[in-house]
């Protein structure tokens, strides 16, 4: 076939040399290479510089600027040209991406709904936590000088339409580690969350990762979920998932609910017991040179060294490594369970999910890729859902498919991923809003 591209988009497509207009010039003779539509990540955050240093001496500065810089060419060295930032903080981050040379089309949820004291703003110290995760709400408990009209679910949604969303977030998340018993938004609050962001347009895409947090969540009409099932609560199971996950994922199925399982949460958590992983080619790809070296220093371990001594009682790599291994395991159950059942996922990596360098730009969406096709997912369906799938989620026209009149941003291959998952790492060219770009231009370093 031949695509013909104008403007950024596909304007038509026809068998080869059928319909070849004059003026038309070839922006590439793609040979036999596979053309497929570029990759979608659902499940992104621009903000993050993970594992970095946060203060304000230049050097930390110096290292964030290149890590971001950077950034942006990764996601479209692996095929991403296009993610959506759930939950952003800070919109100068989105404004700084869109003015970098090359990088995906970037959409957003506006900065999440969270419960005033709830999951995530009670990590942050007491006098920050309104004003960074600002579009909180309250219920009967008002902490002081809150007015509680600005902080009604109407309000709340309304300041998300406002931002240009593509999806309103919503976390619903009783705590863990250090914070438990945390207020969560009722079946009320999340149905009126729900109802507005439909009048508006926007799906709903909900924080949650415990059995807990899924259980409720089942009795909801939410669009989709922000994570998979792996922390199990105490619920176990010889093989396949307990009864209790069963019946959410039946429901999730009945109401048509579509689960992003973001297997890289724990996995990049657990690549940090993974000595070797710092070394590894496929990451001086993604990353500059003085990031990794950064990360190979003793301050950039901290979130490994806490985890081993708050959570595992101080154990050995190997030890955290197979320890993270068995709560994996129990994500990947909950994608084949709901895949038995017939269920919808969605595709995001949540790169990065906390301040872990197990998640590199990227790279952490091919090896979410690799772990989902690990997991049982079929190739083809793995196809659609990181494309179509994840476009149709969000409710992104024109994106995910080679038709006319949708955005071109388009991949070339050199072997097909109906085949083997590795070849979403075979890209020669990515193709951008109509702009070709050879993919080794984008690496970090050869
Ligand atoms: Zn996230």
């Amino acid at each position: 076939m031949d695509v013909f591209i104008e403007e950024g988009r596909i304007a038509w497509l026809a068998v080869t040399g059928e319909r070849v207009p004059i003026g038309a010039h070839r922006l590439h003779d793609a040979g036999e290479s596979i053309l497929t539509p570029g990759l979608i990540d659902g499940h992104v955050h621009l903000s993050g510089t993970p594992g970095l240093p946060e203060d304000d001496a230049p050097a930390s500065i110096g290292l964030r600027e290149v890590y971001r810089r950077q950034a942006a060419r990764s996601f479209l060295y692996h095929g991403f040209t296009a993610v959506v930032d759930l939950n952003h903080l800070d919109r100068d981050d989105i404004a700084w991406f869109s003015k970098q040379p090359l990088h995906p089309d970037i959409f957003h949820c506006g900065t999440g709904i969270t419960m005033a004291n709830g999951y995530p703003m009670v990590w942050l110290p007491e006098n920050e936590r309104l004003r960074t995760y600002s579009n909180y709400v309250v219920d009967e408990t008002v902490p002081d000088g809150v007015d509680a009209a600005a902080h009604s679910p109407d309000a709340a949604v309304g300041r998300i339409v406002e931002s240009g969303a593509v999806a309103t977030k919503l976390f619903w998340e009783s705590g863990f580690g250090r914070h438990r018993d945390l207020p969560t938004p009722s079946h009320e609050m999340v149905a009126e969350i729900v109802a507005l962001s439909g009048d508006a347009g926007l799906p709903v895409i909900a924080h949650a990762n415990s059995y807990s947090a899924h259980r409720f969540l089942a009795g909801t009409d939410i669009d989709m979920t922000a994570h998979g099932i792996w922390n199990w609560r105490g619920l176990e199971a010889e093989t396949g998932v307990p009864p209790e996950i069963g019946e959410v994922l039946d429901a999730y199925v009945a109401r048509d609910i579509g689960l992003m399982p973001t297997m890289r949460v724990v996995e990049g958590l657990r690549d940090m017991f993974h000595p070797a992983f710092l070394d590894a080619p496929a990451l001086a790809k993604v990353l500059p040179d003085e990031v990794v070296a950064w990360y190979a220093t003793e301050p950039a371990g901290f979130l490994r060294e806490e985890i081993r001594a708050d959570d595992f009682g101080g154990v050995s790599d190997e030890a955290a490594h197979a320890r993270f291994g068995v709560v994996a395991d129990q994500g990947a159950r909950v994608v084949r369970a709901f895949l038995e059942r017939g269920g919808r996922l969605v595709f995001g990596s949540d790169t990065p999910s906390a301040p872990t360098y197990g998640n590199p730009p990227g790279l952490n969406g091919y090896l979410e890729l690799r772990a989902l096709a690990a997991a049982g997912v079929p190739l083809e369906q793995l196809f659609v859902t990181a494309t179509l799938g994840t476009a149709r989620a969000f409710r992104l026209e024109g994106y995910g498919d080679v038709k006319s009149g949708y955005v071109a941003n388009l991949l070339l291959l050199e072997e097909s991923p109906l085949d083997s998952v590795d070849a979403w790492n075979s890209i020669e060219f990515v193709i951008q809003n109509g702009a070709l770009v050879e993919r080794e231009t984008l690496a970090a370093s050869e």
